[in-house]
Parts: structure tokens; sequence; C-alpha cells
């Protein structure tokens, strides 16, 4: 949590506030990027099917996809062996992009996409949601990992948000991930993308744990507001993370054990 918190632009107002300067990390992981650029790809053929009612158009998404990629990885990034370079990088756009364009986009009708949605937590706190899609489907996201993990807090917290911003309920309940996995490129350069995969959450659930994450977050911001302790935001030194590259608090008083 604590390197989440000298991650967040908001909680570092609060932290320089305290007198902590915290280091500037701008270098990214390839598979934040391709999902960076796979989201701005989206985001547009998306939009545009909203305004048009025109089917997704795969090689408008790569080309936003693949432009805001490369914006991406100005500061630096940190290849894998799924995606080794940026011309492998390039094509698991295209490649992720036709998938979507071809059998995710077609069963989605937008009702507003990427849209800045508030919501109050408690009297003090408030939370911003930008849901890929709020669809007359359900509210849905698009995933691009090699590997599925959990997002229930993060839909559960879209859900929080579309809730108090008259989405309309049967909208609400359904939340939907559609995973398109970063597939990685063989011996023989050929790309065979693995299918997309559709998962639908309990809503209720995932209300659940994104409230339960979001009093905890609230808990050790009050806790730091008061004291200016860095201790109020427990450490994970055992994170992959934990390092000058990933954490802006590596090596700073905000993090005395690395100095
Ligand atoms: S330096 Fe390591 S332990 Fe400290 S905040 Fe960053 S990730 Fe956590």
């Amino acid at each position: 949590m604590r390197r989440a918190a000298a991650k967040s632009r908001e909680l570092r107002e609060i932290i320089a506030g305290k007198g902590f300067e915290l280091n500037e990390s701008k270098c990214v992981h390839v598979g934040a990027a391709i999902g960076t650029g796979v989201h701005a790809g989206a985001a547009y053929v998306m939009n545009d099917k909203k305004i048009t009612g025109e089917p997704c158009r795969a090689k408008d998404m790569a080309d936003v996809g693949i432009e805001k990629f490369h914006k991406e990885m100005v500061g630096g990034i940190e290849f894998d062996g799924t995606s080794q370079n940026a011309n492998n990088s390039d094509l698991q756009i295209q490649s992720i992009s036709k998938m979507f364009c071809f059998a995710v986009a077609p069963k989605i009708n937008p009702v507003e996409v990427e849209k800045a949605l508030p919501a109050k937590v408690t009297v003090d706190f408030g939370i911003m949601g930008h849901a890929d899609v709020i669809a007359d489907e359900g509210i849905i996201d698009t995933k691009t990992g090699v590997r599925l993990h959990s997002y229930h807090a993060n839909m559960g917290g879209y859900r929080i948000v579309a809730r108090s911003n008259d989405i309309p309920k049967e909208t609400l309940k359904n939340l939907i991930i559609n995973w398109i996995p970063r597939t990685r490129i063989n011996s023989k350069r050929v790309l065979a993308q693995k299918p997309p995969q559709t998962i639908c959450y309990n809503p209720l659930e995932c209300e659940d744990e994104a409230y339960s994450q979001l009093y905890m977050i609230i808990e050790q911001v009050m806790k730091f507001v008061q004291s200016g302790d860095p201790a109020s935001f427990p450490r994970n030194p055992m994170s992959m993370m934990c390092s000058e590259k990933w954490c802006p608090a590596w090596g700073t008083e905000f993090c005395k054990m690395t100095k």
C-alpha cells in the first residue's frame, strides 16, 4: 500500500505536504503499456459506435492503440518474454484489436464510454470511476494481461459510481470482464491469438470487496494526515515491484529501510 500511495497523484500531494520527497518513476512495464494502448483504441472505436451505430473497425482501434503505446514508452519500458520488443508489442495490439472488434464489440451497445463518474464513500472521501463502457448489457471492462487476475474490487468500484449517477438499474445487474490474452509470438514469428473469455462477476460481492478496500485506504490516509507517519501505509518489501525502477518511495525518507 505504501508504494500505491507513493504512486497516486492525489496522495503524492498530501505526502509532499508532510515534507517527504518522492522519486519520479516513469518506467512502465510492457503489459501495462499495451493495456493502456488497447484501452485507448477500444475507447475510440466504442465512442464511434455509440455515435454512428456502425461496427468497430479493427484498423482504427489498432492505429490509436499503437500510437498511445508508443507515447507510454517514452519514459522507459521493460519488455518481457511475451512482448520482447516494440515490434512484437505493435503486432499484439493489432491482434487484440482484431479480436475485440470481431468477437467482443458486436455484443456491446455502448451508452457511456470512459465517462468520469464521482461517488461519495464517506462524508469526507469520494472516488471517481471511469469504467471502460457502460452499455445496455452491463458495466464492461477489457483486460489484456497474460494471465487473468481478480478484478472484483475494481468492478465493484465501477458499480458504486454507476449507482450514484442514475445509471439504469438493468445495467447494474451485470459486471462483465472481457479478457483478451496478450499472446506470445512463437519461434516461427506467428501470433496465434488466444480467444477472448467473458467473465461475469457477482455485483454484490464486488461492491463488498470494493468497500472493504476503500475503507482500508481511507483509514490509512486519515492516519497519515493526522500523524505524518509513513508507517500509516503498510510496506511490502517482498513485492516484485520493490525496487528503484518501480517504486517512487525507494531510497527516500518515506520508506527508510531502502535508504
Ligand atoms: S520501497 Fe519497497 S517497501 Fe518501500 S514502499 Fe516501495 S515497494 Fe514498498
